[in-house]
This record gives C-alpha cells, sequence and structure tokens, in this order.
C-alpha cells in the first residue's frame, strides 16, 4: 500500500469532529485500538511516518494502566538484581530522552533508600542480603545503575543514620542505620498520554476518539473492517483500515486468536500532604511483609503510596482497589513513617499486563511483546510506560508488510506539543496574580508546558476549582484541544480533581458542567444524563 502524505491541521480537537471522520467513508492507513500510552505513541509514530491513523479508546484517552501508574520514568532498579539490564538500560536511554522531548512532564527526582538494622532490602539476591553484605551490594547496584543511566558515578550517596531522619521527617527511627540515594525520574501519566495523543492530532492529523469500543475486527481485500460502538450515543459503526495495531493493555484484542497476558493489580494510595513531609524527595520502602519494595513519592502536593503486585482475574476493564490491598498499604506505610495527620484521600488500581511465563506476578519480567498476530494486525502486550516510544516504534514497525518503503521512526527526536521551550514559570504565576488566583503556577506548566501561556491569556471570570490547583480555563480547555467528552474525563484524567478532593469533585461538577455544556453543545437533557454519568463514573472507580 502506498503511503499518502500527511495532513497537517490546526490545533483544535474536538471529539464530534473526529467521530464525524472516523465514521466516514474514509480508509484509514492503520486503526489503533486502546488510546492507553503504547497506542498514543503508536499514533504519532504512525502519523508522524505520513500514515493516516484513527485511534479509538473504550472509555478514555490514559483511562486504563496508562493513569494508574506509580508515574516513574525509571531504569528499574529493582530488575537490577534479576539481572535484567537490557531493560533497565533501556528504560534509562529512555528517560534521558524524554528529559528532551516532554521537558515539562519530566521531574528529576531524588529516591532515598532508608536501611535498619535486622531487616533486609527486598529484591536482593539471597547471598546480598545478609546484613553484613547488604550495604556494599547496594552500593555496586547503585554505580551499575549510574553507569547505565549515563548519569556518572556522582549520582548516588550514601547517607548517615541522622542525614536520612533529617530528610524525612516522620521516619521511624528504631535501628535505623543510615541509607542511600538515587535519582529517577517521576511524570504525569495520563497528562503525558493526553499530550502525546495531542501532538498526533494537531501536528499530524491523526483522529483520536474516546468513548468507542472495538468489539470485532475481520479481514477484508483491503485490510480490515473493525465494527465499533460509541457508549455516548449507543450507536454502532464500522471502521475501515489497510492495519490494525491493538494495544488493548490488559484487555483482549476484538479477535479471537490473541496473544494472552496474566493480570496483576497494583493499587496505590493518594494521602494528602502532610506537614513537615518533603516535597522534593521520594522514599523506597527497602522490605514489605511478602519481600517487595514500595514507595513513598510525592505528587502534585500530595503522596502517593504503593503498590501491591496480586494476581487479577476479574474484569480488565474496572479495576478497583480491595479493602485487603488498601490495609496493606496503610500498614506498611505506618511500619515506616509517623504521620499522624496523613489523611487517604483517593485509591486506585492499575492492571498490569504480563506476558504470560509461570511464576509469581511480582518476578513476571516487565518487558514487553509485540507480535503480527494475522496479516496486518498487530498486538503490543507489557511493557513499561517509561519505554513506550520504543515499543509504539515496533509495533509500527512490524507494519512493514501492510506499506510500502515504510519510514522507519521519528519519534526519537519529536517534540511533544508544549514542550522545548524555557520555562517560563513567571509569566503563568504574573498571570495568575494579576486576574487574582492564588493557583500554583508551577503545576499548571508541569500540566502544559508552553500551552499554559495560551490558558492564562484567557482568565476573565476564571475561578479555581475545589482541588486549589485547577484554573477553570483548562474545562474549555480540555473540550476543544483534548479530546473531552464527559465530566469525568475532565476530573478524571485531564485534571487530578476527582483524586485529589474529598468530595472527588462533586461539588464542582454543575460548574464543569455548565463549561462543557456550552463547548460541546449539550442541550438541558443531555447535561442532565452527563451528571448521571458522571455520578457512575465515581462509583465505579470506589470514589
Ligand atoms: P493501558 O494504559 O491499559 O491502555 C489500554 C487501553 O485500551 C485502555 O485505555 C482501554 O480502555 C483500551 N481498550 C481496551 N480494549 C479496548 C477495545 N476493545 N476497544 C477500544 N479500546 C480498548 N511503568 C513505568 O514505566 N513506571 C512506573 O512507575 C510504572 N508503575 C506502574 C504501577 C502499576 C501499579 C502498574 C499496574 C503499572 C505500572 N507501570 C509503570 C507500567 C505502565 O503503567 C504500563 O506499562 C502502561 O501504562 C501500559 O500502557 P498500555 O497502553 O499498554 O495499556
Amino acid at each position: 500500500m502506498p503511503i499518502k502524505a500527511a495532513r497537517i491541521t490546526e490545533m483544535s480537537w474536538n471529539r464530534a469532529d473526529h467521530r464525524e471522520r472516523l465514521a466516514s467513508e474514509e480508509i484509514f492507513d492503520v486503526l489503533i485500538i486502546g488510546g492507553g500510552i503504547v497506542g498514543c505513541g503508536a499514533a504519532l509514530d504512525a502519523a508522524s511516518r505520513g500514515l493516516s491513523v484513527g485511534l479509538i479508546d473504550q472509555e478514555d484517552f490514559g483511562s486504563g494502566t496508562s493513569s494508574r501508574s506509580t508515574k516513574l520514568l525509571h531504569g528499574g532498579i529493582r530488575y537490577l538484581p534479576h539481572f535484567e539490564f537490557g531493560l533497565v538500560a533501556e528504560g534509562l536511554i529512555e528517560q534521558k530522552t524524554l528529559a528532551k522531548t516532554a521537558d515539562f512532564l519530566f521531574r528529576d527526582l531524588e529516591f532515598l533508600m532508608p536501611m535498619y538494622e535486622g531487616r533486609t532490602i527486598a529484591d536482593l539476591p539471597n547471598w546480598a542480603s545478609h546484613p553484613a553484605i547488604a550495604p556494599a551490594a547496594m552500593k555496586t547496584g547503585l554505580m551499575l545503575y549510574d553507569i547505565l543511566g549515563l548519569r556518572g558515578l556522582g549520582a548516588h550517596r550514601a547517607l548517615s543514620d541522622t542525614e536520612i531522619s533529617e530528610a524525612l521527617p516522620g521516619l521511624i527511627e528504631d535501628d535505623l542505620t543510615g541509607g542511600f540515594g538515587y535519582r529517577d525520574a517521576q511524570t504525569d501519566d495520563v497528562r503525558l498520554t493526553i499530550t502525546v495523543m495531542k501532538t498526533a492530532v494537531t501536528r499530524y492529523g491523526a483522529v483520536g476518539v474516546n468513548h468507542t469500543k472495538a468489539v470485532e475486527s475481520e479481514p477484508t481485500d483491503e485490510g480490515w473492517l473493525t465494527t465499533v460502538r460509541d457508549d455516548l450515543d449507543g450507536k454502532t459503526f464500522q471502521v475501515r483500515s489497510h492495519a490494525v495495531i491493538a494495544a488493548t493493555g490488559p484487555s483482549a484484542p476484538p479477535l479471537a486468536d490473541h496473544m494472552p497476558v496474566r493480570l496483576s493489580s497494583g493499587v496505590h494510595l493518594v494521602v494528602h500532604h502532610v506537614s513537615g513531609f518533603p516535597g522534593d524527595k521520594a522514599v523506597l520502602l527497602p522490605e514489605t511483609e511478602d519481600g517487595r519494595v514500595m514507595f513513598v513519592v510525592p505528587w502534585q502536593g500530595h503522596l502517593l503510596v504503593g503498590t501491591t503486585d496480586i494476581p487479577y482475574t476479574d474484569d480488565p476493564a474496572a479495576p478497583r482497589p480491595t479493602k485487603d490491598e488498601v490495609d496493606y498499604l496503610l500498614r506498611h506505610f505506618r511500619m515506616y513513617f509517623d504521620l499522624p495527620n496523613a489523611k487517604v484521600l483517593s485509591t486506585f488500581s492499575g492492571l498490569r499486563a504480563l506476558m504470560d511465563e509461570g511464576g509469581s506476578t511480582a518476578d513476571a519480567s516487565r518487558g514487553h511483546e509485540v507480535r503480527e498476530i494475522a496479516e496486518g494486525f498487530v498486538q503490543v502486550a507489557g511493557g513499561k510506560l517509561t519505554t513506550y516510544r520504543r515499543i509504539a516504534a515496533e509495533a509500527v514497525d512490524h507494519l512493514d508488510n501492510s506499506f510500502d518503503h515504510l519510514p522507519s521512526s521519528k519519534t526519537r527526536h519529536e517534540m511533544l506539543v508544549g514542550a522545548g521551550s524555557p520555562e517560563d514559570v513567571s509569566q503563568v504565576e504574573e498571570a495568575l496574580n494579576q486576574a487574582g488566583l492564588d493557583a500554583p503556577a508551577d503545576i499548571m506548566w508541569s500540566r502544559y508546558g508552553q500551552q499554559s501561556l495560551r490558558l492564562v491569556d484567557q482568565l476573565k471570570h476564571a475561578f479555581i476549582l475545589g482541588d486549589g490547583q485547577t484554573v477553570s480555563t483548562s474545562i474549555a480547555w480540555a473540550a476543544r484541544h483534548e479530546g473531552a467528552a464527559t465530566i469525568g474525563d475532565f476530573t478524571l484524567r485531564r485534571s487530578h480533581l476527582s483524586w485529589f478532593t474529598e468530595d472527588h469533585g462533586r461539588s464542582d461538577a454543575d460548574a464543569i458542567s455548565s463549561i462543557l455544556a456550552s463547548e460541546l453543545g449539550w442541550s438541558a437533557t443531555e447535561t442532565a444524563s452527563q451528571k448521571r454519568r458522571f455520578a457512575t463514573d465515581l462509583e465505579r472507580e470506589g470514589l
């Protein structure tokens, strides 16, 4: 199949326009099923190579595992003892790429690891976990991590017990012997996913439609015919494409013969910011009662505590934290920290899709697999958020047989929309001050980068939502430029309102729905139905 030239469109990404194009007679070069980080990454990769791209998600971009991770851009220090050097190095190389191409979504972070007498560090092999050997083994591992990350050997440091306890107020000091610090990075997983798709849409003319499920794909003379159902109007229609990439994460693609995956659930707690707890350090808790490590990570003024790793066999589209998982995380948080004012604001569960190799889910490889499961139909499974760009490029490379002279991937140097200009938080801060809005400019920058300057251009009549962080102009922005179509699309993903407030955005729902109604042309009946949908969305999340 010859490749058509990429269409450059203007800035907007309105769902109704995209839905119309998806349902038209157009034959897309590639239909991508699944708008997690891998699907959106594949959309950008394919579109920037000149392919015409349609992408659908049964719920919303980033609504699956890609909004439910620990949000680390890392090599994965815990994979070193498993000798997964390739996986670690790959992650660290991508970390460097994203520091440039997604600069505003990238935060360099120091991780502190306290060590205790009589307690081991989980993930160290047995021979190295002896108290006399563990510190030297850790030091060697961290040196190797620094080497693989090309950071220079000075990136990690050894800390005394006093230094560790000064850096981590509230840390329980009994039997504390000291510890280590090493450098890694953090992102906003769902904002990264949406930004990648926004780049594919606004720079290369990709079509992206959420709330649309692929029900069945069948081969035709010209490629593939996929039957899809729009969850917002209940209508079913068909999408034609020369090829398909299924990036459905934990769910099976709509083709009977596919790669099986094993699922494991990982729960996180969002904990209300604890006074005195440092905002710029993450903590690796060295040992849980089931022999794992756990993270406590600063997260936009709050803390993220996670995670669990438990085999999961229920509905992959609706994981919910169990009481046992939440209790487990709280118990371990309290085992290491005495912070009586810490309050859990919300909890969420994400599903790892693991290659089915047997053994425990905690020990299973976090590697990925890409396979052409039928001619012109590629399935991607597994992998990490950090390495999404490479996984996506590999998936598109697998379409080589479907297109003549498929160019090679260009995304290594592709600046995401909003990236690439010097950080200009002070200009955002000034505009917010002038408008009398006491919202944190750095958080706005960390979500929109350079596009923040366009958001603060529209501050007339703006107000701050219940999380104290989100400015109301981002609601209309989400509908016009980020494909948002429901109240939950805004509160659960384009902002973090539902996760960072005690009422999960309920008290802001009227204001949000009236702005969305005017942007998206909702009638009074439609607005009422959207509010009911929002209540169901929160219930489904257990919020
Ligand atoms: P998903 O994000 O799940 O996307 C799949 C999408 O497909 C979903 O949006 C779903 O709605 C859609 N879909 C499914 N079926 C259909 C259909 N029939 N039609 C239309 N759409 C469909 N990685 C890191 O690098 N760093 C971390 O810190 C990290 N922490 C993690 C913590 C936990 C607890 C877990 C579970 C994973 C973590 N990961 C981390 C891994 C990382 O989050 C995942 O590898 C990544 O998000 C997977 O993205 P994906 O696009 O493959 O899947």
